[in-house]
């Protein structure tokens, strides 16, 4: 009886503990990988803790992602362009900020990196179809 209750309350602190363990563990990797410059000024705050990627990579992220699935369930294909046109708005503010023209705050970095994002999951599609095009799989 005794090592039925403990099971039952220590089975889901185990869980919780190794659910943090692991992103704690994703943490220090996503802090230490050399995709990111991880700026606490530039990252997100959450519950007063920065987000381990800065503002525009989350973004990046994001964009990515949810546009992958986006795409996927509606069957959306843009053109190369598009890409193209989506990518402009990050470089041109990362492109003046690196340059010290402006100061970019997390939103706009946020938001261009949002598009980028984007802009790589439409250029990758458009490339993927031009690969199986070519090769006649
Ligand atoms: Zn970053």
């Amino acid at each position: 009886m005794m090592l039925q209750i403990n099971f039952a309350v220590t089975a889901p602190m185990n869980l919780r503990s190794q659910m943090i363990n692991l992103l704690k563990s994703m943490n220090i990797w996503l802090r230490q990988a050399p995709l990111c410059h991880s700026i606490p000024e530039r990252c997100f705050v959450y519950k007063n803790r920065h987000l381990p990627i800065c503002a525009r990579c989350t973004g990046i992220l994001f964009g990515g992602i949810s546009s992958l699935i986006f795409f996927n369930i509606f069957n959306l294909n843009f053109s190369f362009q598009t890409s193209f046109v989506l990518a402009v708005p990050m470089i041109i503010d990362g492109g003046l900020q690196y340059l010290n023209y402006i100061i970019s705050n997390n939103n706009r970095r946020f938001l261009t990196g949002l598009f980028c994002g984007i802009a790589t999951i439409i250029f990758s599609q458009n490339m993927t179809l031009l690969l199986l095009r070519f090769t006649n799989i």
